[in-house]
């Protein structure tokens, strides 16, 4: 597909188009993916302030080892298999952390999610999986020892963004910089999730472009295992408190081209920011429900309740897919070319079966 034929269908009022777009996509897959997940936000701190985003506090918080190893514990015992850790960009930048950081024994952020990855991996079933803003090569190099996959949202693509409500007060948000760290993340043959926010002011080209970058970056490196279509949500208070939600149209026209474009890397929609749409993205090419959890609420979207596994299982049995548990880090990646030794055998004792 050509960039000007994706802009012409995104902007196409024409039903019958879109049918005929939703005809392309290949519906005859066996399953749809889930991770079952701990959600653990390490500090609520961001050098970034973002317009949409209801996640940062002023308030510089760090998570004592005892709080998240208790939550690990637990999420072990209940059968989750994704720890993910989150937290804002750059929080060491904030003086009151770092204070907080040295008396716990670390000189910086890395250092400390670094030692409770490592715990993880010895005390639990569960995999790490890292997403906390940029990270520079030599972070990914060393984070790569201990995650599964690591994650970063290109959200979009247009520097103009970096000029108005979303992105102004958020230079972590510079699309270079993003794309670089994907970029990286390739070299050092990380497996990668990234996605688009779609809602914050983008036009077509801006969002066509952006899946077309990506295309490009994996065509390069081959580790991008998945794209989240995340959809705006409004919140109360927040800057961006009078923008428009996307239609289920236009995600839905944005999820058939996700997938034509994308092709082999799985198309993840939230559940919980979908519940009454979610199922029919199954249609347009959505194949991963992302991480869902038994224990931790999704801190970004704190009004959005996790559905229970067996709606979801309910979701996709209703159009014939089977519902499948899946790790951080998709089954075509489970080797040793694309994961560290250490990673790779923890996966092997856990008995975990590949599939094709
Ligand atoms: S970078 Fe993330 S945590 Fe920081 S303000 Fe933006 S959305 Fe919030």
């Amino acid at each position: 597909m050509k960039r000007e034929e994706a802009v012409e269908f995104l902007k196409s009022k024409d039903p019958n188009i879109i049918v005929e777009y939703l005809n392309k996509i290949d519906k005859n897959k066996k399953y749809i993916t889930y991770s079952k997940n701990v959600f653990i936000p390490l500090s609520k701190w961001c050098r970034n302030r973002c317009g949409y985003c209801i996640f940062r506090e002023e308030k510089p918080s760090l998570m004592k080892p005892n709080e998240v190893k208790e939550i690990l514990l637990k999420g072990d015992k209940l059968g989750c298999r994704e720890a993910l850790f989150t937290f804002g960009e750059r929080v060491d930048e904030n003086k009151e952390i770092k204070e907080k950081l040295k008396s716990l024994g670390f000189d910086n952020i890395i250092e400390y999610l670094y030692h409770l990855e490592d715990w993880t991996l010895n005390n639990t079933n569960l995999l790490p999986h890292t997403n906390c803003g940029i990270l520079s090569y030599d972070e990914l190099k060393l984070l790569k020892e201990v995650n599964a996959s690591i994650g970063l949202m290109l959200e979009n693509v247009s520097k103009r963004l970096m000029d108005e409500i979303p992105h102004k007060f958020s230079p972590g948000k510079d699309p270079n910089l993003r794309i670089e760290m994907i970029e990286n993340a390739g070299k050092l043959k990380i497996p990668f999730t990234t996605g688009l926010l779609i809602g914050i002011g983008e036009n077509e080209e801006e969002i066509v472009d952006s899946l077309f970058k990506i295309k490009e970056i994996h065509e390069k490196y081959g580790h991008i295992q998945e794209v989240i279509i995340q959809n705006f949500r409004v919140k109360k208070g927040i800057p961006m408190e009078n923008y428009k939600e996307p239609s289920p149209i236009k995600m839905l026209k944005i999820i058939i081209l996700a997938k034509l474009i994308l092709k082999d890397i799985s198309i993840q929609i939230p559940p919980n920011l979908n519940r009454e749409t979610g199922q029919l993205f199954l249609l347009a090419g959505v194949d991963d429900w992302g991480g869902v959890s038994p224990l931790t609420k999704d801190y970004v979207n704190p009004e959005a309740e996790w559905p229970e596994v067996e709606e979801l299982r309910r979701w996709s049995e209703e159009l014939g897919y089977n519902l499948k548990l899946r790790l951080p880090v998709y089954d075509k990646f489970i080797s040793k070319e694309w994961l560290s030794e250490r990673v790779y055998n923890k996966i092997l004792s856990m008995g975990w079966k590949v599939e094709d």
